[in-house]
């Protein structure tokens, strides 16, 4: 288990302040997860792309075919999106699956749900699971 004060230097990237408003449940996990990813390979550059979405967003996505339910976990903050951006550039699973593994291992061990075990894949997504 990182230290607490470790983890928080982990976690001074911009994009982490969007980590405050998800359910405290979902903060915890995906903060850990986050620093777990940066430490173990800082050069992945990871960053959460996505927590809380409003229903308007989620309403484009859908229109967008960039997502497939009308009620999203995004919405209720029991969901983030979690990519690498080695050299500041998105990689997709296709380029280069390592990292999503290593994030799906993550979620697992954490009890979260990940996109990548779906059908219809989302390899960055990982979500609480409704108890
Ligand atoms: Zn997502």
């Amino acid at each position: 288990m990182m230290k607490s004060s470790d983890m928080m230097k982990l976690l001074r990237k911009k994009q982490d302040v969007k980590l405050n408003d998800l359910h405290p449940e979902m903060r915890t996990s995906a903060m850990e997860i986050l620093a777990e990813l940066r430490q173990a390979n800082p050069k992945n550059n990871w960053l959460m792309e996505q927590g809380v979405r409003s229903t308007k967003e989620q309403k484009k996505l859908v229109e967008a075919n960039k997502s497939w339910v009308p009620v999203s976990k995004h919405q209720s903050g029991r969901a983030v999106d979690i990519r690498p951006y080695p050299g500041n550039k998105s990689v997709s699973y296709e380029e280069n699956p390592a990292p999503y593994q290593s994030l799906g291992v993550l979620a697992k061990r954490k009890k979260l749900g990940w996109g990548g075990d779906w059908g219809k894949r989302d390899w960055g997504h990982i979500e609480m699971k409704e108890k």
